[in-house]
């Protein structure tokens, strides 16, 4: 069973808390992704469970075991680093077989001292040999790099040194595949390629993949579930979708998402009209009524509003079913055009945002224009606490 349990997991170097109190219960065959910036303690978790680095407190389970002080080699779990970390003189068939090499030559050894039996030894070193090179050439056609075994490492593209990283792992049939930031040295096209392939060898091989990375969007295209991180906290774990329409705070409404969602300090108050939120220098937007429930705690308070940047539009372009009535006026910053879309970078009162707005848009820099708000799309978040107190419809 590749189940892997997380409980109560502190990890301490000296007076730095480098994860606090992790709890994580990830199914077998199932895809996590952790992920949050640069420090958060995502590869300790890993290094953690792949028995790298000794915990401090707590326990971690592989299936029903507590591997707490299980050497690493006992774990049955495959780790893939960033750098792909290839032996550079050997072939990449022999950089394939390498640990399974080293453990059936182990086994041996110690058969032999203990058996004294050189003839049966012989036999089974054949037949080690064998089955060697059966899962070699079995990682390599499922990787396509057959023909790439007879090479070395430095003859290889940046993408096929990837793949015989990720075959290196695979031969050794583990429970659980560790994969820490495997695609950052590939250029754009080869990561998205890759990231596929990935996604592809989960669904073939059927075992558990905890993937770390720093990029949201890699986060959201391959983990069946993403626990979002920061400061050795985790502050979330979610299907990919929830996460993005339902975070549980500010943190993980700002990080998940590409252009980040917009935020904007908010007064919370009420009128015989309704609810409003009312930005100041900004705008004054009304609160959908089955968002002002929970809002109404906050009357007279200021909270966080947050909207993302494809709730906004161009009233000429408005998708089927948006709401038209609230409109925001403001200045064109900025546009980047991305061909599917174009973001709009506005200006108002010393304030920057960003919509995602259709392609056929004409706008130029320096235009006042009158965009449509989706409020039934808004979210609004603790300003103390950045808990979220109503998040997307
Ligand atoms: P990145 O995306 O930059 O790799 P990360 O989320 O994987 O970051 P970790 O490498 O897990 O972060 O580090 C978490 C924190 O623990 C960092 O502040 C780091 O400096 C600290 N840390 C990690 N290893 C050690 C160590 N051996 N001694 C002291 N501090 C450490």
């Amino acid at each position: 069973m590749g189940s892997i349990r997380f409980e109560h997991v502190y990890k301490r170097f000296g007076d730095f808390t480098a994860l606090t109190d992790l709890n994580l219960h990830i199914e077998d065959q199932e895809f996590l992704v952790l992920v949050g910036p640069s420090g958060c303690g995502k590869t300790t978790a890993l290094r953690c469970l792949a028995g790298l680095e000794e915990i401090s407190q707590g326990a971690i389970y592989l299936g029903d075991r507590m591997v707490n002080h299980l050497p690493p080699k006992d774990r049955d779990i495959a780790m893939v680093f960033q750098s792909y970390a290839l032996y550079p003189h050997m072939s990449v068939y022999d950089n394939l077989a390498f640990s399974l090499r080293l453990r059936s030559r182990t086994s041996l050894v110690r058969k032999l001292l203990a058996l004294g039996f050189h003839r049966a030894a012989y036999h089974r070193i054949k037949a080690t040999e064998a089955d060697i090179d059966r899962r070699v050439r079995n990682a390599a056609a499922i990787l396509d790099i057959e023909h790439l075994l007879g090479r070395k490492p430095k003859v290889l593209s940046g993408g096929q040194r990837q793949r015989v990283a990720l075959g290196r792992a695979m031969v050794r049939n583990p429970r659980v595949f560790l994969m820490d930031e495997p695609l950052s040295n590939l250029d754009a096209k080869l990561r998205v390629q890759t990231r596929t392939e990935i996604s592809k060898l989960h669904q073939r091989l059927k075992t558990t993949f905890i993937y770390v990375t720093h990029d949201q969007t890699e986060a959201m295209t391959m983990g069946s579930r993403i626990a979002v991180m920061r400061d050795g906290v985790v502050q979330q774990l979610d299907v990919p979708q929830r996460l993005y329409d339902h975070p549980s705070n500010q943190f993980v409404a700002g990080f998940i998402g590409s252009p980040a969602m917009n935020f904007f300090e908010a007064q919370v108050s009420r009128t015989e009209e309704g609810w409003w939120f009312h930005i100041p220098n900004l705008f004054t937007l009304p609160i959908p009524a089955e968002k002002a429930a929970p809002l109404g705690a906050y009357a007279g308070e200021t909270v966080i509003f947050g909207i993302r940047p494809e709730d906004l539009h161009d009233p000429q372009h408005l998708p089927a079913g948006v709401n038209t009535e609230v409109r925001i006026r403001a200045t064109v910053e900025v546009m980047e055009r991305m061909g599917s879309e174009i973001y709009v970078y506005f200006e108002k009162g010393g304030r920057e945002f960003v919509g995602r707005f259709d392609p056929r848009v004409t706008l130029q820099r320096g235009d006042q224009v009158e965009a449509v708000i989706d409020m039934e799309k808004m979210h609004a978040f603790d300003r103390t606490t950045g808990e979220a107190i109503a998040t997307r419809a």
